[in-house]
């Protein structure tokens, strides 16, 4: 066997297996292998299982790396994150916190509003300048491909400017991008009472753009009550679809909708948030095989209660977990902390929860096929953790396990 790098010595491997997203109650079954070796070639694992069982190699001898007998688990997929935008909103945050009501917090110039300004002055160098470092987190916790949705500049230009950091920065670091244009992120002053009228510009001006320039996988639309309600999401989502963009939903948040039913209906890789979701609508998604994406860092911050993970999995959905890094509700790419509310709050096992941050997340992306869990023939994009287990990314809670970081085969990122 021909290989060009050879990680030995793990304590622990532990990963979900599958090339597809995994559903209900088999999310809990990991593979776990101790005493475990890895061959990598090129970006690829070629063989993985107990060292005593490493086959001969040809070739000259490959790079070896150590794992120092800790475990080892596949990087993170953040499917959902709003990671490029302009300015910040940390005055509301505390406004939020000291118990300031939504309404009052707009009249104050909060809200999406104010990030749409900042983004809309912010020049490409400022969003790369800014976007930059929050990925280079991102990477030291583990993520090794991460979502970026567009959607704060609610215009032709800077719907265009944000997708197109997306694109610079995709090329000029480790961490695998992958670009949303979810122009219909919000109805933008220009359109105030006109959400069907906003709907056309974007199918007709903006959409346009993005698919010529191939500046997106994915459509997103925040459906929600007095935002974009079912009408104008399915049509917007069904032109997505046509012009051969894969669809996302922000679904029944704030008020059960019919978000779930709607992502259901159209297929959608996934549907995300779902604080309100109703039964049918999850099984309805159950049975079209919609990731159901949960948020739990965002009802952390909003003081909300969390999303009902654990009877979506009961109910045999895939479930995925995802940071929804934003400038408003939830400014916080962190992982670790994502994966104890998870345990505590969303009641999965580490098993579950691990699941969620991998296989299933990359489900989300449609990339179950080639990431999100460590098999030959997958990306070898792992993390050595700084802990004899997986169990660890919970139970120490909110600390950073991640020890080094492997992207496609190579060593990108060491913490200690
Ligand atoms: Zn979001």
């Amino acid at each position: 066997m021909k290989a060009t790098c050879l990680i030995q010595n793990i304590g622990e491997l532990a990963s979900p297996t599958g090339n597809r997203a995994i559903k209900g109650k088999e999310m809990r079954n990991i593979s776990i292998i101790r005493d475990a070796a890895i061959l990598v070639d090129q970006d690829t694992i070629v063989w993985l299982g107990p060292a005593s069982e490493l086959p001969a190699l040809e070739g000259p001898n490959p790079e070896f790396i150590d794992a120092g007998g800790k475990a080892v688990i596949p990087g993170f997929v953040d499917s959902h994150t709003h990671f490029v935008f302009g300015g910040y909103r940390d005055e509301e945050f505390f406004w939020r916190a000291g118990g300031l009501p939504y309404m009052e917090i707009h009249s104050r110039g909060g809200g999406i509003a104010s990030s749409v300004k900042a983004t809309r002055e912010a020049s490409l160098e400022q969003l790369l300048a800014t976007a930059a470092p929050r990925l280079e987190q991102m990477l030291k916790l583990g993520v090794t491909t991460v979502e970026g949705k567009s959607g704060y500049g609610l215009d032709l230009d800077t719907e265009i400017r944000q997708l197109k950091a997306m694109r610079i920065l995709e090329a000029s670091q480790a961490v695998d991008i992958i670009p949303t244009f979810m122009g219909a992120h919000s109805v933008p002053m220009e359109y105030k009472g006109r959400a069907g009228a906003y709907i056309d510009f974007i199918i007709e001006k903006v959409m346009p753009i993005v698919i010529e320039n191939s500046l997106a996988k994915f459509c997103d639309v925040f459906c929600e009550k007095g935002v974009f309600e079912i009408e104008d999401s399915r049509r917007l989502l069904k032109a997505a679809k046509t012009m051969g963009l894969e669809i996302k939903l922000h679904a029944d948040e704030i008020v059960p909708l019919g978000g779930a039913e709607l992502a259901a209906e159209l297929s959608a890789v996934s549907a995300d948030h779902l604080l309100k979701a109703s039964e049918q609508g999850l099984s309805e998604m159950a049975k079209a095989g919609v990731v159901a994406t949960c948020l739990p860092l965002t009802a952390f911050s909003l003081k909300e209660p969390y999303a009902e993970a654990r009877k979506m999995i009961d109910a045999g959905l895939a479930v995925a977990i995802a940071s929804d890094l934003n400038p408003g509700s939830c400014y916080s790419q962190s992982i670790p902390l994502a994966a104890a509310l998870s345990v505590l709050y969303m009641n999965l096992s580490m098993e579950e929860t691990l699941t969620a941050l991998t296989l299933n997340g990359a489900a989300a992306l449609g990339l179950a096929h080639d990431r999100g869990s460590l098999e030959p023939g997958k990306l070898a994009d792992m993390l050595i953790l700084d802990a004899p287990s997986y169990l660890h990314l919970a139970y120490n809670i909110g600390m950073n396990k991640v020890g080094r970081v492997i992207k496609k085969g190579k060593l990108v990122c060491t913490n200690n």
